[in-house]
């Protein structure tokens, strides 16, 4: 079997791709954006076929483009990335505009957006790639955009199977902390987004002090970055 590995030193960023059907506001996360072309000004995206995204995009020809900061952190990205607009409203904890495109935009983690109207598409079985006519841009924060190997390396991020750049990826785990009767506590990963539940740190944002093993951790507790719940997770 062929090696992937080389295909991971391509290098992407990390969006938000915004789109608008109604009053339905969703997002989503995309690696795959590039400008194609100069004169006239051309942006790609590459969005999965079955993303609630695809079907907006492809009904209403429109949507803007977030490039994310480096401050942007996992439960942000988790909210739009690993979830579906279908199950959730991803903009009811995000404070957000809306572009000139009529499309949400979020208003932190951004530095930057591209509205795109469609001008062409490419099927490529899996995926379609929108074409698209930038109608407005601007700038709406400051800072280093995220690339995709930030993403994973230093957030520990995972791909979901429907991304078009999705490869097995792992980020490496210390030592594992004892719990009081001096057994180790064990941390869990979730199934879903590969957020790893590490004793040692708890979820504080979620109530769950530092020092507090799993198996304590109450059931309606949920992960922090895709929204599942305990019984979704694995031990390590
Ligand atoms: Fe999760």
């Amino acid at each position: 079997m062929m090696d992937v590995a080389p295909l991971l030193a391509v290098t992407y960023g990390l969006y938000v791709v915004g789109s608008r059907k109604g009053d339905k506001l969703n997002g989503q996360i995309a690696n795959t954006v590039f400008q194609i072309t100069s004169e006239p000004i051309r942006v790609a995206v590459s969005i999965n076929k079955t993303e609630l995204t695809h079907e907006i995009i492809s009904e209403t020809g429109k949507c803007c483009i977030g490039i994310l900061g480096q401050d942007a952190d996992m439960p942000f990205i988790g909210n739009f990335g690993f979830r579906s607009g279908r199950d959730i409203d991803k903009y009811a904890r995000i404070p957000h505009i809306l572009t000139p495109s009529g499309c949400p935009l979020p208003e932190e983690h951004i530095l930057a957006y591209i509205d795109l109207k469609v001008t062409g598409t490419v099927d490529v079985h899996t995926h379609t790639v929108f074409i698209g006519e930038v109608t407005d841009c601007g700038i709406t924060g400051e800072g280093t955009p995220m690339s995709y190997s930030y993403y994973r390396e230093v957030l520990c991020g995972k791909t979901p199977p429907t991304a078009p750049s999705h490869l097995a990826a792992s980020c490496d785990v210390e030592s594992t902390p004892e719990r009081k009767e001096g057994t180790p506590m064990k941390k869990y990963v979730c199934n879903i987004c590969g957020y790893v539940y590490d004793p040692a740190v708890g979820d504080p944002d979620g109530g769950i002090e530092p020092g507090t093993a799993f198996e304590d951790i109450p059931d309606d507790w949920v992960c922090p970055v895709c929204g599942v719940s305990k019984d979704q997770f694995s031990p390590e």
